[in-house]
C-alpha cells in the first residue's frame, strides 16, 4: 500500500527535515511524494534518490494548512467512501515531516478524515495486527513514547531531530503527476504569506549553522556580531528564551522546548547557559561550540568545544579571523 509522504522544498530543495520524513516512510512501502509546487519546481532527482516513485505536483497559491490537507485527503485512497483495510500492516500512510507545517496539514488532515493523528514519530514498523507500531517523542523530546496506531489510514509526522536522512539503496525512476485541487473560498481562508528568505536561504529548524545567542548577549543592539557570524557561516541565529520573553529577538528564532529543534552541523552558544529547556531544541545538532564567561555552565558539558571567555571579545575575533580567509 502507498506511503504518501508531504514534502516541504526549501530554496528549490527537499527540506532537510522531509528526506527524514521520506527515510521514515520508506520503511513503510513504496512512497509517493506529495509536494506544494509546479512540477518544473520539483527536486526530481534528489526525490528519486530518497526512494520516491510517484510525486504528485500540487498546484498551490503559498501556505494553506486546511487547503494543503485536503488536496492530500483527495490522494489517499478509497476516502471519503471507505478505507480499504488491507492486509496486516499494509494499510495506506500519510508522513509529513515534525515541523509546523508538517504537524498543522497533518492535523487538519485528521480532523478531515476523522483519524488520529501520531506527531513527532523516530520509529515506525507494521503492528502484527495491522497498524503500526511507534516510537514517539513527548514532553520534547525528553521522554520516548512506544505506541500502537491502530487506523485505517496512518497519519504520522517524524520527529525532525531524531530520525537520520539515508539515501535509498536502489533508487528508481520518478513518475511526476500534476494535481489541481478543487477547493472552497473556506479551504483558504488561512494563508500564510512566505516568510523573507533568512541568510542562505534556510529556516532555522533546517540551517546548517546556527548561531545562537543568550543573555549574555546583553541587549538587541549585542546580536549585529552573530548576525554577521552567521552570515559569514552561511547560517542563521537562534536565540534562548531570555531573549525572546526580553523582546530582543522575535519568537521564531527562539530554539528550544517552547520554541524550534534545530539539527545543524553546527551550533555556535554564545552566552546561553544550557537549560535543559533550551537542549531540548539543540540536542540534535552535529557539533556545539559554546562561548560563555562560566566555565560550569551546563552548555559547557554539552559541547563538544568550548572558549571560556566574553561574546563580546571573542566573537569580532572571530569574525575578523573568518574575513581574513
Ligand atoms: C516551560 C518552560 C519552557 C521553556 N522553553 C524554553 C525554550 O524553548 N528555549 C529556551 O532557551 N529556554 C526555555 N525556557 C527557559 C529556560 O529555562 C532558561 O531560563 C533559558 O534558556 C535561559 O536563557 P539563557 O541561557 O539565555 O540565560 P541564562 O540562563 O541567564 O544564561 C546566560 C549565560 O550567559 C553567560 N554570559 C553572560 N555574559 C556573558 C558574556 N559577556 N560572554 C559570554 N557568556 C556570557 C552566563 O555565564 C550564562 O551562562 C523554558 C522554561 C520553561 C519553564
Amino acid at each position: 500500500m502507498t506511503v504518501f509522504c508531504l514534502v516541504e522544498l526549501e530554496s528549490g530543495a527537499v527540506a532537510d527535515a522531509s528526506l527524514r520524513a521520506l527515510t521514515l516512510a520508506r520503511g513503510l512501502g513504496p512512497v509517493a511524494a506529495v509536494a506544494f509546487a509546479p512540477p518544473a519546481d520539483l527536486p526530481v532527482a534528489e526525490l528519486a534518490a530518497y526512494g520516491v516513485s510517484d510525486v504528485y505536483a500540487v498546484a498551490a497559491d503559498g501556505y494553506a494548512p486546511r487547503a494543503w490537507a485536503w488536496a492530500i485527503a483527495n490522494l489517499v485512497p478509497g476516502w471519503p467512501d471507505a478505507f480499504p483495510e488491507g492486509p496486516a500492516g499494509r494499510r495506506p500512510a500519510v508522513l509529513a515531516a515534525g515541523t509546523d507545517r508538517g504537524n498543522e496539514v497533518l492535523a487538519h488532515l485528521g480532523a478531515i478524515i476523522g483519524l488520529p493523528m501520531a506527531a513527532n514519530c523516530v520509529a515506525a514498523a507494521p503492528a502484527p495486527g495491522g497498524g503500526l507500531e511507534l516510537v514517539r517523542q513527548r514532553w520534547a523530546g525528553l521522554l520516548l513514547e512506544d505506541a500502537v496506531l491502530d487506523a485505517p489510514v496512518a497519519l504520522l509526522t517524524a520527529a525532525t531531530d531524531a530520525v537520520a536522512a539515508v539515501p535509498a539503496d536502489a533508487p528508481g525512476p520518478v513518475m511526476v503527476h500534476a494535481v489541481k485541487s478543487e477547493l472552497s473560498p473556506a479551504d483558504l481562508m488561512m494563508r500564510a504569506e512566505e516568510a523573507p528568505a533568512a541568510a542562505g536561504g534556510a529556516s532555522l529548524a533546517t540551517a546548517r549553522v546556527v548561531v545562537g545567542g543568550g543573555r549574555g548577549v546583553g541587549s538587541a543592539d549585542g546580536f549585529a556580531p552573530l548576525e554577521e557570524l552567521a552570515s559569514l557561516l552561511g547560517g542563521v541565529v537562534g536565540v534562548s528564551r531570555v531573549v525572546t520573553s526580553e523582546g530582543w529577538r522575535p519568537h521564531t528564532q527562539q530554539v528550544g522546548q517552547t520554541g524550534t529543534k534545530i539539527t545543524p552541523d553546527l551550533y555556535l552558544a554564545c552566552g546561553i547557559s544550557g537549560a535543559i529547556q533550551h537542549i531540548a531544541g539543540c540536542a540534535g545538532a552535529k557539533h556545539i561550540v559554546a562561548i560563555n564567561t562560566d566555565a560550569s555552565a551546563p552548555m559547557m558539558a554539552r559541547a563538544d568545544y568550548a572558549v571560556i571567555g566574553d561574546l563580546h571579545q571573542v566573537l569580532p575575533a572571530l569574525i575578523e579571523a573568518l574575513r581574513a580567509r
